[in-house]
């Protein structure tokens, strides 16, 4: 049985994860391999495994870097005692941190400095709320990850409040937070729609805005990557079976064996051969299998590569 195969447009990598390939490839051409990398530059293994063939070295901690080394700091941003660490042990920092994710490191601290106390909305763990909150002291940022977490967190009294969001969430839920934090503190600053960045709010826009042509939705990237998870969630929560896979080979057919239309997106930190292989796949499973492009907002952001790099 042929079918249709629909393209979400804007899908894939985003300014950020573009910029951050870039700069470790730019380093290795510049200072010669190894270049160290602290954590996934991106969260994808494709892209790591890449970087990793041309020279680059992927550490967990600053230890395994030897003084006067070049480091560079993943797309997510660290938090401020990274680069004391950093300048502690004489290495030489490159930051790859995502200028958006800059933006919010920035609000944290002019919140803290205008003596407003911050609630980060975001997921415990990641590394991008790891090195959000870790713009200023510990215990002086407060998480909330979920509507409920929002109306049942200790807020002490007698403060004024802030918020800011990680930059990869759901557009509903991140709403809905907000809205759950005003309810409580009519007066808290905060952006209206939170940091979600412009590549996270389109492609969930063109899931949403593909959905009702699709019969089962495959989304392409790393089960780690933020944004690429909520694309899936998404799917599933318009109501559409929803799949995340890493690569062609890890398409089921029973997925998709008995839908018309197959909706392929990806996450920001997913390469597009990667959905090119997944299309390859259905063409062979089902020859005859059409290429559409289900086409969103256009995309032509670009940020340009630190100074020592450019
Ligand atoms: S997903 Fe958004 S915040 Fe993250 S690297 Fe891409 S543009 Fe930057």
């Amino acid at each position: 049985m042929t079918k249709r195969i629909l393209l979400a447009a804007p899908r894939g990598f985003c300014a950020g994860v573009e910029r951050a390939i870039e700069i470790v490839e730019r380093a290795i051409e510049k200072f010669g391999p190894p270049v160290y990398v602290r954590h996934e530059i991106v969260h994808n293994r494709h892209v790591v495994q890449g970087l990793r063939d041309q020279g680059a070295v992927f550490i967990d901690e600053l230890e395994e870097a030897p003084s006067g080394s070049n480091v560079i700091f993943s797309a997510h941003g660290v938090p401020e005692s990274v680069f004391s660490a950093a300048a502690e042990r004489g290495l030489n920092v490159i930051d790859a941190a995502c200028p958006l994710v800059k933006k919010v490191h920035f609000a944290v601290k002019r919140h803290a400095t205008q003596q407003r106390l911050v609630v980060l909305i975001g997921h415990k763990g990641h590394p991008e709320v790891v090195g959000t909150m870790g713009q200023l002291p510990e215990g002086s940022v407060i998480l909330v990850g979920t509507p409920e977490e929002a109306r049942t967190v200790s807020l002490p009294e007698g403060r004024q409040f802030a918020y800011t969001t990680q930059t990869t969430l759901s557009v509903d839920e991140t709403r809905e937070i907000i809205e759950a934090l005003r309810e409580r503190i009519p007066e808290i600053s905060g952006p209206a729609k939170g940091d979600l960045c412009y590549a996270t709010t389109n492609r969930q826009s063109a899931v949403r805005g593909m959905a009702p042509e699709v019969d089962v939705l495959l989304v392409i990237g790393s089960r780690s990557s933020s944004n690429t998870s909520r694309l899936r969630e998404l799917g599933e929560k318009l109501g559409i079976a929803s799949y995340l896979l890493d690569q062609a080979d890890e398409a089921d057919p029973a997925w998709f064996a008995e839908a018309t239309t197959i909706g392929i997106t990806s996450g920001a930190s997913a390469p597009e051969s990667l959905v090119q292989g997944l299309v390859e796949r259905i063409q062979q499973l089902h020859p005859g299998s059409v290429v559409d492009t289900w086409a969103g907002i256009a995309e032509n952001v670009h940020f340009p590569l630190p100074r020592e790099l450019a």
